[in-house]
């Protein structure tokens, strides 16, 4: 690090992605990307933006709010997109947090260091031991609530029937839902935006839209709320979004059936995959997102995704003290998991 870095920098511990490979012989199943390209109607709205690469992009995404609107069935005043929903997270923690955050203390790893990187105070409540969230433990809580739902890494689904208890409780309390798995079978809270002015529903294309490399995320809320998301956006980036992901993420909204075939397609791999493991022995939660929380008999998560590397199958492990027996496992095509559940065979036999 250089003499120059500003002091709030220097102790903070940044992400740590996982590991990117282009190696078609390992079999990548460490970051939640979808096994299937964009939608072909996508990608020829995508390649026409090449021309036109030396514009700026649109910075309100005029078309792609249009049709994300009808989409989600809210008013185009209700809906931001931004550089992956990363960026509407980090403008929720930099805008919206005043009175501090709380979010479970397993969960999407960039809530506590977005805390650290703006300054704010953040509470872990800690999840029950079946890994489950329960809402009464935030009852005291004043500043802003951020959930992941369904959970990232557990993979478990809050009803949204709680979220609203969280909504009315403290009407002056901001409530966050993190919605980047709901498409793998969740419940998504968007519809209880127009009714709740506390509420932030933030989204991904990256995962059940195949679009991770392209980097498309939004917020849906209040019109207020989206004016102050707005606010920071053209304090930062107002040309956060590219041409080539918003056409991109237009093609995808457009494509419907394409949508839908490849979403099926992730949930019944994942089902069958579910019983195969359960078979041989694995723990497993019980998922409504693209990947497992799964943990090997008789050995310790760490052990277990070595062995899984040793073979050629990259999956996700994370050191957190509770979940140490557990690694988390993206659902690839039937062919990669077929491979996967091979080399989960041979190391139950160990
Ligand atoms: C993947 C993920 C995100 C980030 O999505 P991007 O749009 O790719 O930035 C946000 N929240 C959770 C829980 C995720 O798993």
């Amino acid at each position: 690090m250089s003499r120059f870095l500003s002091p709030s920098l220097s102790g903070i511990s940044p992400y740590i992605p996982g590991e990117q490979t282009e190696d078609s012989t390992l079999i990548k199943l460490n970051t939640n990307e979808n096994p299937y390209p964009p939608s072909p109607m996508a990608i020829e709205l995508a390649q026409a933006e090449l021309s036109r690469m030396q514009l700026y992009p649109d910075p309100s995404c005029t078309a792609l709010v249009a049709e994300a609107a009808r989409y989600f069935n809210v008013a185009k005043s209700q809906m931001l997109f931004a550089n992956g929903s990363d960026e509407i997270l980090a403008f929720i923690f930099e805008a919206l947090c005043p009175k501090g955050v709380a979010f479970p203390d397993v969960t999407y790893g960039f809530y506590s260091i977005y805390a650290e990187h703006y300054g704010i105070k953040a509470t872990k409540v800690p999840l029950h031991e079946d890994f489950s969230v329960n809402i009464d433990d935030y009852s005291d809580f004043d500043g802003t609530i951020v959930i992941a739902n369904p959970n990232a890494p557990t993979g478990l689904l809050l009803p949204r029937t709680e979220i609203e208890k969280l909504l009315i409780a403290k009407p002056d309390r901001l409530i966050v839902i993190d919605e980047a798995y709901v498409d793998f079978g969740g419940e998504s809270c968007v519809s209880l935006t127009d009714r709740y002015d506390n509420l932030i529903v933030c989204g991904t294309f990256s995962k059940s839209r195949s679009m991770a490399g392209a980097r498309l995320g939004y917020a849906i809320a209040c019109e207020a709320l989206i004016a102050d998301l707005k606010l920071v956006k053209f304090c930062f980036n107002p040309y956060n979004v590219n041409r080539v992901a918003a056409a991109l993420g237009l093609g995808s909204l457009l494509d419907k059936d394409y949508f839908v075939s490849c979403r099926d397609a992730v949930i019944s791999t994942r089902e069958r995959t579910s019983v195969a493991l359960s078979d041989l022995g694995f723990t497993l939660m019980p998922t409504k997102t693209n990947f497992l929380y799964c943990a090997a008999p008789r050995m310790s998560g760490k052990d277990f995704a070595n062995a899984l590397r040793e073979q050629g199958v990259i999956v996700r492990y994370f050191d957190i003290a509770r979940c140490k027996d557990y690694v988390r496992v993206s659902i690839g095509t039937d062919e990669q998991m077929a491979r996967f559940i091979d080399v989960c065979r041979e190391i139950s036999k160990k």
